[in-house]
């Protein structure tokens, strides 16, 4: 008997947070969303396989840098910050962040000023600006209130815990069509979003923006944009 054992690419593994819609959910069981068709997408383009886990946002980078993950798409916005400590691809979105309150609560923008209480989700971007800017210059002085994911925190407004969530603008507003929420403000940061890789593994990062650009040219990234958004 002989056998013949074919290699048909190296199977890479790929961390994210599936909570995090329309970026990455779970449906049926299975890891759906822009970012998952997109990795998937990259990966067949390129000639290699995945395999996705899901972990908390906050510990996506460190796991990466210590070799647990090999590649990190999760709605990650690229960063001085988390650069120093993994690399990034080409962008592939852009993002502001929207301030978030109860409908009918009367709120708007000034809900960020003064005694009211925020709220935003642990190692976020939205974590940060919310710290640097109103919480470090005393702008707010209400409750500082961090959650592990968005939908707890929305969980919170919804019952009247918290006066505003701080979240990315694409899943805040896909999260406002169906709950009672709405958005009152904008907060323009432009931040791109990226996949990370861990730093240094410049050939497993030159084949993602390789396959970024080649989805983008075959209109396949407009067809998961349609898919999706
Ligand atoms: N884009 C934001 C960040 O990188 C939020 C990402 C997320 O919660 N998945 O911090």
């Amino acid at each position: 008997l002989l056998l013949v054992v074919f290699a048909f690419g190296k199977t890479y593994i790929v961390g994210t947070s599936a909570d995090f819609p329309p970026f990455e959910y779970v449906e049926n069981g299975e890891f759906v969303g822009f970012d998952m068709d997109l990795i998937r997408a990259i990966a067949d383009e390129m000639g290699f396989n995945v395999k996705i886990v899901d972990m908390a946002f906050d510990s996506l980078i460190a796991a990466l840098a210590s070799g647990n993950l090999d590649i990190v798409v999760a709605g990650m916005t690229i960063t001085d910050e988390r650069e120093q400590v993994v690399d990034f691809s080409i962008p592939y979105w852009v993002a502001d962040q929207s301030v978030v309150v109860k409908k009918g609560s009367g709120l708007n923008i000034t809900v960020l000023f003064g005694k009211h209480n925020v709220g935003v989700q642990t190692g976020t971007t939205a974590d940060l600006w919310v710290e640097e800017n109103l919480v470090n210059t005393k702008i707010l002085t209400g409750k500082f209130k961090r959650y592990e994911t968005f939908v707890f925190a929305m969980t919170d407004l919804v019952n009247g815990n918290v006066d505003a969530i701080v979240l990315d603008s694409p899943v805040a507003e896909m999260y406002a069509k169906t709950r009672p929420v709405e958005i009152v403000g904008i907060i323009k940061t432009g931040e791109e979003y990226g996949i990370a890789v861990s730093e240094g593994n410049k050939e497993l990062l030159n084949l993602i923006n390789e396959g970024i650009r080649r989805l983008r040219e075959s209109g396949k990234i407009d067809e998961l944009i349609s898919k999706y958004f």
